[in-house]
């Protein structure tokens, strides 16, 4: 069957690309049952959130997580994050306390993941190993509905290869790790860059990650956080946080980051002549002397900006660019999660 599972299973995903089949599902009522199926039955299920797309396994399934190990070429030292439906599904993953409580309830469904001491329950190749575990649960309509009908918890991290630029689009995934994933379609994600990571399971709350939820409305719910600087990260890989590596979110081109326009000429011209270079700018930048580039103009606010970024970079990717120049965002705390992603897709 599993051959054929496409042809069988899926009346609903005909499409007239000239390729026969795709793994691409609509999120119809009868593609949502059939996935929660297979995430009850061990199977993968590549699925939207509201942050970037998912690749999802049943996260008490040992042998099923060890898959999204192996699709994603991911080392066994990142952890998954594990969603739910509800507050009440994540009291069985974590052990909770105030702080967990105060913000689940402000924040859930929504980009905040808490890591929190592990239960049992969950076997330990979710969390790399590490004693705690990190759980969320997510504000986009198709990931709620398929965690409801499925009514287990679902270990997800991004639905790319690793080491490479976070899905905001279904067919990102398919480009990313091909046509055996099987992929619920939500459209674009909203918010377009991965969730905050927020330890919990110290003394000091620990923004491991920036991400959907700012430092600014997190420190309104609970008070003053920290935020784990790149080098605590790198010491700490393989401990803490080993998704903050900072390779992780890298698209194929080279990547620089530019503040005058100066500085992207120089670059661009360093490169061999006829090779096509990827600007990603706030205002329409030219880079004179350049043959071959190809131009996108970002929107001038963080949470638009963060909902095109990976999108672009795929875009540009995609056109064979050999260098993408990024104009540099504002140095404001708005733009913090960005400017990290930014600086991740150049390291
Ligand atoms: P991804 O969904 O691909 O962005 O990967 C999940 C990320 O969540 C990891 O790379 C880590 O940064 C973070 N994470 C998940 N669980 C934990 C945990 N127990 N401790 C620290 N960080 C975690
Ligand atoms: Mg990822």
């Amino acid at each position: 069957l599993s051959n054929n599972r496409f042809f069988i299973e899926s009346p609903q995903n005909f499409c007239n690309t000239g390729r026969a089949f795709m793994p691409i599902f609509p999120a119809s009522d009868e593609n949502l049952r059939h996935a929660a199926k297979r995430l009850q039955n061990g199977e993968l299920v590549a699925f939207p959130t509201e942050t970037v797309y998912g690749l999802g396994a049943h996260a008490r399934d040992e042998a099923a997580v060890a898959q999204i190990f192996a699709a994603k070429g991911r080392p066994a030292t990142n952890p998954l994050i594990v969603h739910v439906h509800n507050l009440e599904a994540a009291r069985e993953i974590g052990n909770w306390n105030e702080r967990a409580q105060r913000l689940a309830q402000r924040f859930w469904p929504g980009a905040l993941t808490l890591v929190l001491p592990k239960k049992p329950a969950i076997p330990s190749n979710v969390s790399a190993g590490l004693e705690t575990v990190g759980v969320r649960v997510p504000a986009h309509p198709v990931a709620l509905k398929l965690l409801e009908i499925a009514q287990i918890p679902v270990a997800a991290p991004s639905a790319n290869r690793s080491n490479h630029i976070s899905p905001t689009r279904a067919h990102h995934v398919e480009n990313s790790l091909g046509e055996e994933i099987w992929i619920l379609d939500g459209g674009p994600c909203e918010i377009g860059i991965e969730s905050t990571v927020l330890d919990l399971s110290g003394e000091t709350p620990t923004i491991l990650r920036l991400g959907g939820v700012s430092q600014t409305e997190i420190e309104a719910e609970i008070g003053p956080v920290r935020v784990q600087t790149h080098d605590e990260a790198a010491q700490n890989s393989g401990a803490k946080s080993p998704g903050m590596s900072r390779k992780h979110y890298a698209p194929r081109a080279k990547v620089h980051v530019f503040n005058t326009p100066i500085d992207a000429i120089f670059h661009a011209m360093a490169l061999g002549w006829g090779e096509k270079v990827g600007v990603l700018s706030l205002i329409e930048t030219e880079i004179a002397g350049v043959q071959d580039a190809v131009s996108v103009v970002m929107p001038n606010d963080a949470p638009s900006y963060a909902a095109r970024f990976y999108d672009a970079l795929h875009q540009l990717d995609d056109a064979g660019c050999a260098l993408i120049l990024i104009e540099d965002v504002p140095l404001s705390r708005e733009w913090n999660a960005v400017r990290d992603r930014i600086l991740r897709a150049a390291a």
